[in-house]
């Protein structure tokens, strides 16, 4: 085996010197086009740069449109590692980026040997890794070629073989390839037997990427500030492809058997259990057997090779659960929340969706570079480290509710996404939309007191928002390529996914849905599905039942809510003197000047509705409450009420997923009930109030001032669940009106004024033991600090001082509010005094919450320092950059320096984070989200003029343009009455 990987090594020592002469005249190439370009794409390269920057820049820039220059694009994957194709074939000029469906791949024997570290270590292979896999596959259709996926690696075919079908040859050792599409393909002399199986043998090789994402590296100091490298695999969604030639889409489902052989240092981790350890012929290294898989997509295969500790534990079923990270943080105990947390949850999925867990092992591991929240490969699941570890004397109580979501979401993806696929990526959201609310079950198991289940609601707005904006997308889209593919992780697959499924809950009633969930669970696993499989398996649940009125279908139900974007608002009409009340729905569009308003496709927008409703004399907020369907053929529907003097609530505990509006009356009426005796009406009703008031207002439905006055009754309110939703509306205007000081100051006074007895309530008492409690008493504290209230910042500066002279610990809630208190009131020296404390430590939550702090600083200079020093991958990590620059923006004063540098970065940017879900579009949309005048939309205007490639972040750049123009029109619209309001209140 050795022997084998030797010679291949041979090989490639002429292959990298190859590279380097081609580099060399490719860099010289960019040069050259580059300084061309710079006349006419201005600040897409630079000419003020030197010339390293230069050819960095015009390099992101060419690579990015490679239509134009193709030349250079086939030097585009990489400068050190593409290997050019070894033919002279013409690629193919197929339009699908989908693979052809003759072949299936039935198993893989994949052996890795990776090279976790610096030249001083392995010279020339450093950080590369080398392979050989076997791909047995199914000829499901006679064809003459096998086309599988690879990108950036280099293919040798080693053989080629079928104990079936002994004769069949395969044309030409060469491959042939498409780099656009990430297509190999090789050719046989005559087509294959329909179902016969063939095996093709590879060897490959590859670069341990330098990214957050594919087969990539990351690395920790210890104790003794030693660095360890270590290498670990992030393949979702289209990604495996870069670490080993696979047949990748999530249908390809396929066996695995896997080997790593690793150095003796280090230890090896996979999807399944470690079978055996062998030596190699180098007593360095060691080779690791791992047990045959389940048949899985190659988006959740994963491995790991460094140097852990562990922790585990066992599951009353009998599932191995293990804990790994860093040694120092396992030894810490750091871990054994998140292990707890596992086992128990795994244990209850199990048990609630009558399924049994398939694997026998199921492995939590922290690690120090990741980009997402975490990743739910299959028996190995990995987490950036604030995700799974908690320590709880210096951990705040939000750190150790995210490990516990965090934990459940990903188990619950071990059978919804894992057991049973999603098809294609267009339903995406029946992995995410699930996990996202089966995860509230989760640790709504572990942890009831944390009232997560009521709080379902208010975590979901920013969703609500998004999918009320004209550049929203349904659930359900055709996507193909891998950009469109990564540009689906948002909120709309997550939240609003999360949401319908919830709705379906209710009107089915839990007791239906589980059971339907589990014909369904049972029906696909190992296997794949689409909606309509869903929709099929819950109907049937619920004609049989009785929960689904036999003339309702669940297909036609739900694909109101799933082919198409955005949400209704009901209007409820009251006639008080015939007690009835009639019912009527639009499209809820937060702009109130939309395109669509006036045309046909606004008037087919009409969802099949579950309403449901309450009133005041005999209330009942019952989430199963059987709902009244508003159909979309109905244009209005009456409904006798009794009679009654009181209000009338719809949207039970806001379980379907649409806004209410009311007649002025009733809204009197819920105004005066809430100022009353607000705990008749249930905490999430009142949080709907609080939100859909805030939200009607904004797009103009009803006045802005409505929710301003339903405010006034939170200086009695104590439930954070009502918080949450009113911070929401209360910070956005506030945002909104920052830049007119004295309005500011009053309106600020006004937010005070509705916080103050929570604050005198709650003070800085550190014995509350209430989780919910402890939230409200966070977030009333961080408010009163940012809006300078005097007492909080006397108390802020005395924990400071305490802290920095005589290392008396900050208690861990109240570090971040501290930080941020005195990087704001304090001076210069104080703000250097803090960022050389973040310097200095190692512990990176630490760190982070001190540079994160240190953005509320009302020093320009400062702002611009902290600014360079995200970008400064020795004090910053690169998956936090991006989350230090939205902070600066969120801050008033830093609002346009961070949108200039994010412009004159935006290369470099696309580089880094070009190709990962989430981070580009998130950081566009927080830089932008609060600009609102006419000079930052021509701004944004310029932007897009200078950047017309916004890659991944196309979408989320088409929303902030939508929502720079409504905020301005709010402006418009209501700054004036606001400010007259808050004279007419006192304020
Ligand atoms: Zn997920």
């Amino acid at each position: 085996m050795m022997t084998r990987l030797l010679n291949s090594n041979d090989q490639n020592k002429i292959q990298i010197g190859k590279r380097i002469l081609i580099i060399t005249i490719l860099v010289f190439i960019v040069i050259l086009v580059g300084s061309i370009l710079a006349t006419y794409f201005g600040k897409s390269c630079n000419t003020e740069l030197d010339e390293k920057e230069l050819t960095r820049q015009c390099k992101a820039y060419l690579c990015k449109n490679e239509d134009l220059f193709d030349i250079w694009h086939q030097s585009c994957p990489s400068t050190t590692t593409t290997v050019k194709p070894d033919t002279t074939t013409t690629p193919q000029t197929s339009d699908t980026f989908r693979l052809p469906e003759h072949i299936k791949p039935i198993h893989y024997d994949l052996e890795i040997k990776p090279y976790v570290g610096p030249k001083e270590l392995y010279g020339d292979k450093a950080f590369s890794f080398e392979g050989q896999i076997e791909m047995e596959f199914l000829c499901a259709k006679p064809t003459n070629k096998v086309m599988f996926h690879q990108k950036e690696l280099k293919l040798t075919l080693v053989k080629f073989k079928s104990e079936q079908d002994p004769d069949l040859k395969i044309t030409n050792p060469n491959f042939e390839f498409d780099y656009k599409k990430d297509f190999v393909s090789a050719y046989f002399d005559r087509d294959c037997k329909e179902n016969v199986n063939y095996s093709l043998t590879v060897k490959f090789e590859g670069v341990i990427l330098d990214k957050l994402y594919g087969f990539y590296r990351s690395s920790f100091l210890d104790k003794q500030q030693q660095r360890h490298y270590l290498a670990v695999t992030k393949f979702e969604p289209t990604y495996a492809r870069r670490a080993f030639p696979c047949f990748d889409e999530p249908a390809m489902k396929a066996e695995y058997t896997m080997r790593i052989i690793r150095p003796k240092t280090h230890k090896s981790y996979a999807n399944n259990p470690l079978e055996r350890t062998e030596p190699t012929n180098d007593p360095n290294w060691v080779v690791d057997h791992f047990n045959r898989t389940v048949p899985m997509s190659t988006y959740l295969v994963a491995y790991l090779i460094a140097e852990f500790d562990s922790k585990f534990t066992t599951t009353s079923k009998g599932i191995e659960v293990e804990v790994s990270g860093r040694p120092e943080a396992i030894q810490n105990g750091d871990g054994d929340f998140g292990l707890e947390e596992a086992a128990h949850i795994l244990d209850f999925y199990a048990d609630y969706f009558n399924v049994p867990y398939p694997l026998p092992k199921s492995t939590q591991t922290a690690i120090p570079d990741f980009n997402s929240g975490a990743m739910e490969n299959w028996g190995l699941v990995t987490y950036r480290e604030t995700s799974l570890l908690y320590n709880n004397k210096t951990d705040t109580i939000a750190n150790k509710r995210r490990v516990s979501k965090v934990v459940s979401h990903e188990l619950a993806h071990q059978w919804f996404g894992n057991l049973c696929t999603m098809l294609w990526w267009n339903d995406l959201w029946l992995n995410e939309g699930f996990a996202s609310w089966v995860e509230y079950l989760g640790y709504n198991y572990t942890h009831p007191e944390w009232r997560d289940l009521d709080f379902f609601f208010v975590n979901q707005l920013s969703t609500f928002i998004q999918d009320s904006l004209e550049s929203s997308h349904p659930i359900s889209v055709e996507v193909n390529d891998p950009n469109e593919i990564t540009s689906l992780f948002d909120g709309i697959s997550y939240g609003k996914g999360a949401s319908i499924i919830r709705m379906m809950n209710a009107f089915l009633t839990e007791y239906t849905f589980k059971r339907g969930v589990t014909n369904y669970l049972n029906k696909y696993q190992f296997s794949n599905a689409e909606q309509d499989n869903l929709w099929e398996e819950l109907e049937k649940q619920g004609h049989a039942d009785g929960t689904l009125d036999r003339s309702l279908s669940a297909k036609t139900i739900m694909d109101t809510w799933t082919l198409r974007k955005g949400y209704p608002v009901v209007t409820v009409i009251r006639d008080y003197t015939n007690n009835k009340m009639s019912l009527k729905q639009n499209w809820f569009l937060l702009n109130p000047n939309n395109s669509v308003q006036y045309t046909d496709e606004y008037a087919k927008y009409r969802w099949y509705i579950p309403f449901t409703f309450t009133q005041k004399e005999n209330p009942n907020f019952d989430f199963e409450t059987r709902p009244i369907w508003l159909k979309p053929e109905d244009l209005e529907t009456k409904i006798d009420v009794s009679n009654s003097d009181g209000w009338i609530i719809g949207n039970l505990k806001h379980s379907g997923f649409y806004r209410v509006n009311y007649d002025t009356e009733n809204w009197q009426r819920l105004i005066k009930q809430l100022e009353d005796d607000h705990t008749v009406i249930d905490p999430i009703n009142r949080a709907q109030i609080l939100d859909d008031t805030y939200n009607l207002g904004r797009a103009e439905v009803t006045d802005q001032l409505i929710f301003l006055n339903i405010s006034k009754y939170l200086k009695n309110e104590s439930d954070g669940l009502a918080f949450t939703a009113a911070f929401n509306g209360l910070d956005y205007i506030n945002n909104m009106i920052e830049s007119e000081y004295f309005v500011s100051t009053s309106y600020k006074n006004f937010y005070m004024s509705i916080l103050e007895t929570n604050y005198r309530r709650l003070d800085w008492n550190l014995d509350l033991d209430d989780a919910n409690e402890i939230n409200l008493q966070i977030s009333t504290v961080y408010l009163m600090c940012k809006f300078g209230n005097k007492d909080c910042i006397a108390k802020s500066w005395e924990y400071y001082e305490k802290w920095v002279s005589s290392g008396q610990a900050i208690p861990a809630n109240f570090k971040g509010i501290v930080y941020q208190t005195i990087a704001k009131f304090g001076n210069d020296s104080t703000w250097f005094q803090m960022l050389e404390i973040a310097k200095k430590t190692s512990d990176n939550t630490e760190k982070l919450r001190i540079l994160r702090a240190l953005t509320s600083t009302q020093n320009y200079n400062l702002l611009k320092y902290i600014l360079s020093l995200s970008y400064d991958e020795s004090v910053v990590r690169r998956q936090d950059m991006t989350a230090l620059i939205a902070d600066v923006a969120s801050n008033f004063i830093g609002r346009r320096l961070a949108f200039d540098f994010i412009d004159q970065k935006w290369d470099d940017l696309l580089m880094k984070f070009g190709d990962i879900s989430f981070t580009l579009a998130n950081l566009v949309k927080n830089v932008l989200a609060n600009m609102n005048t006419e000079f930052d939309m021509k701004n944004l205007d310029l932007f897009q003029k200078q950047h017309p490639n916004l890659g991944i972040a196309s979408n989320a750049f088409k929303e902030s343009l939508e929502t720079v123009s409504l905020n301005k029109r709010w402006m418009d619209k209501y700054f004036e009455s606001i400010s007259q309001w808050l004279k007419n209140n006192g304020f």
